[in-house]
């Protein structure tokens, strides 16, 4: 069994080693000079290769069905035995996101050339495949060679070397399209996998930036540039909550960025296709409910007799978050404290002096207070770029390939896998999850006659 494999990412590794420990003859076929490069920025470097808590409620795109059947065949006992035989050690973090135990995913890529070199597979990098077409003995593959490895690239210590001048034609029995989505140019995104997909027949839904940073004009969210705080987020469009989330939230000069605006970023962007702006409601006390926090404000109204907002909030919240959000919701500049207070939020000229703020806080003020740091408002009016969105929701279209073995139902020995298909999942491993599972289970597949 003669097996090409299309992109040398997440998703094709896994084909690949799967196909030819099985005993098929495989080829794969990278259009960069090295093998896994999203794998490798992964996690910010560290390779976020799965999660413990795997659960199909983490995934999105055209069929949860799909999905589920992916995950049953290939679940989280599947991946910790592909680890263990590559020989790689996992560590996991309180949240269940799973690591390689060096923390670096060049160890990751590492194991898999080790395992494709011992396995006999055939890696042709800086390789980039033109055209797939159904031929007299399964497909026939055609690649244009790219020139030299680009400057600052290693070359993967597997490619063979072998000289494909103005590119080369192949037959196999079976192909594997594993070249990913849109996302992240810079590291191989881009539409040339949808065209070898459309080229065969497979319809695609259009690929939208998924997990990628929102953008907001709301002035207060640049003043907060470069803090993180746990919050809740909850998007809504014409009064619809489309998307929620709860994790790690980072203001930045743009807009909102880490895992928890990340992971409503698909939705928001379908929203804004048909609109200027949605809304974005963040709670900053996500851990408690409206009426825990109104009665923890209540309560420490009675314990601290605070003179000013800023005091009810002590060690609540970062201080700079305190003294933006009284800002924003018109409650003044905090009390002069020195130096916790900056430049924005100092007294006004002519302004009263702090000394004669020292009535005690109402409680009406605490519940407004309350009110407004679990449902803090503001705009988005954009997403970041493809070349920050880290997934791209979008791809072949999940009624046309078998949940199985990631066969086209209509043409036979073609098998589609990872980003390129039609599923894409929250941050904390599960991407990367979908791409070694849905891989495995076609390379597996295709060694069978
Ligand atoms: C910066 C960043 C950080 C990320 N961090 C995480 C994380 O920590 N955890 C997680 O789960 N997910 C993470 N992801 C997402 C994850 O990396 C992807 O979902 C996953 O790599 C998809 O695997 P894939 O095999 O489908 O595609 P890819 O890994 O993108 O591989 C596709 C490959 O195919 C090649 N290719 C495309 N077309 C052709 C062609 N015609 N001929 C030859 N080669 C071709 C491309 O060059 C590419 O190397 C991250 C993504 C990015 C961009």
């Amino acid at each position: 069994m003669r097996v090409g494999i299309v992109g040398g990412g997440a998703s094709g590794l896994a084909a690949a080693l799967a196909a030819a420990r099985r005993g098929a003859k495989v080829t794969l076929f990278e259009r960069s000079p090295q093998l896994g490069r999203k794998v490798l920025a992964s996690g910010g470097g560290r390779c976020n290769l799965g999660n413990a808590r795997l659960d199909v409620e983490r995934y999105h795109g055209g069929d949860a069905g799909f999905v589920r059947g992916v995950l049953s065949r290939f679940g989280l006992r599947e991946s910790r035995r592909l680890f263990e035989e590559l020989g790689l050690m996992l560590s996991q973090e309180a949240d269940g996101r799973l690591f390689p135990r060096s923390s670096q995913a060049r160890s990751v890529v590492g194991a898999f050339e080790l395992a494709l070199s011992r396995a006999r597979v055939a890696v042709e990098c800086a390789c980039e495949v033109s055209a797939v077409r159904p031929g007299a003995r399964g497909f026939a593959v055609e690649t244009s060679k790219k020139g030299a490895v680009e400057a600052g690239e290693r070359a993967s210590p597997t490619a063979s070397g072998k000289a494909l001048a103005g590119g080369g034609a192949f037959e196999f029995d079976k192909v594997v399209l594993s070249c990913g989505g849109a996302s992240y140019p810079q590291l191989g995104g881009g539409d040339r996998g949808y065209r070898l997909a459309r080229s065969l027949g497979l319809a695609v839904v259009a690929p939208t930036p998924s997990l990628v940073p929102l953008v907001s004009k709301d002035p207060w969210v640049r003043k907060l540039q470069g803090i993180r705080v746990q919050a809740g987020l909850a998007v809504s469009a014409e009064g619809r909550t489309v998307a929620v989330s709860k994790g790690e939230l980072l203001f930045t000069a743009y807009g909102l960025s880490g895992p928890a605006a990340l992971d409503i970023s698909r939705e928001t962007a379908r929203a804004l296709s048909s609109r200027p702006s949605v809304d974005c409601s963040v709670d900053l006390f996500p851990e408690f409910s409206p009426s825990e926090l109104r009665g923890l404000l209540r309560s420490r109204l009675g314990t601290l007799k605070p003179a000013g907002a800023d005091d009810l909030l002590i060690g609540m919240l970062p201080d700079r978050v305190v003294e933006v959000f009284l800002g924003a919701h018109g409650h003044g500049p905090p009390q002069a404290r020195g130096a916790r207070l900056s430049p924005e939020t100092a007294w006004p000229p002519g302004a009263r002096p702090p000394q004669a703020r020292a009535a005690l806080l109402s409680p009406e003020t605490a519940l407004s207070l309350a009110q407004g740091l679990a449902g803090w408002k503001l705009a988005v009016c954009g997403t970041r770029s493809w070349d920050e969105a880290m997934v791209s929701a979008g791809g072949v279209e999940l009624a046309q390939v078998c949940p199985e073995t990631m066969e086209s139902k209509a043409l036979k020995g073609l098998h589609v896998t990872g980003e390129l298909l039609d599923v894409d999942g929250d941050s904390g491993g599960y991407n990367l999850h979908f791409a070694w599972a849905s891989g495995f289970l076609a390379g597996a597949a295709c060694a069978r006659r």
